[in-house]
């Protein structure tokens, strides 16, 4: 557990309050939401293996006019600064279908250089920063406010069920699962090993 606790603070990166704060937000929280939790998690309709598995007309069809993405396990292995080639194409064709000014991307990692990347290769595309990281509800609701859209119209796509996932249940809004995130052991296994074992242990629990 300490060896645990002082990987969470190092990855983080966030000051001791701060993180201290969001841990005892999420544990108050999960066990709030543990029966939707769990419902999602057993939901073949609001999940998908990859973001690129996500059928974006189905989601449409289903209500949901604006799209909220995760970076880290979403787009891309942890760390990266852009999307893979794969995920790219499938972002060409959620902008096609949706509006860039229906896409926002929501991360707990909402570094410059990732932002960079979107204004140049996606403009209209909206990138939130400034927020508390999830599954405090502050991304989500910034969001609603923007988009001026009901927030069941709202789908973000996250990795984490208590970090997105729990943030788009206290925010109201829809999610999607990603329930295979994207990973890259070859080039960081202490960083992907201790993301793959939070997420292993988040389903354990909500199972
Ligand atoms: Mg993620």
């Amino acid at each position: 557990m300490l060896l645990l606790g002082n990987l969470f603070w190092r990855f983080s990166g966030e000051g001791d309050d701060l993180m201290w704060q969001r841990s005892v937000y999420t544990i108050q929280h999960m066990r709030r939401y543990k029966a939707q939790l769990r419902a999602i998690l057993h939901s073949p309709i609001w999940q998908a293996p990859h973001s690129v598995d996500i059928d974006i007309e189905a989601l449409k069809a289903a209500g949901i006019s604006v799209l909220v993405l995760d970076f880290d396990g979403v787009l891309s292995p942890h760390g990266d600064l852009e999307p893979l080639p794969e995920v790219k194409l499938w972002l060409d064709r959620c902008v096609k279908s949706f509006g860039a000014d229906h896409l926002y991307i929501l991360s707990n990692k909402p570094t410059l250089a990732r932002e960079e990347f979107f204004k140049q290769h996606y403009p209209g595309l909206h990138w939130i920063s400034g927020v508390r990281k999830k599954p405090y509800p502050d991304g989500m609701l910034k969001i609603i406010e923007l988009s001026q859209v009901k927030p069941e119209q709202i789908a973000l796509v996250d990795d984490r069920l208590l970090t997105g996932i729990l943030a788009t249940l206290i925010a109201g809004t829809r999610c999607v699962y990603i329930s295979q995130a994207y990973s890259r052991f070859s080039k960081s296994p202490i960083h992907e090993g201790f993301f793959a074992l939070l997420r292993a242990l988040e389903k354990f629990w909500a199972r």
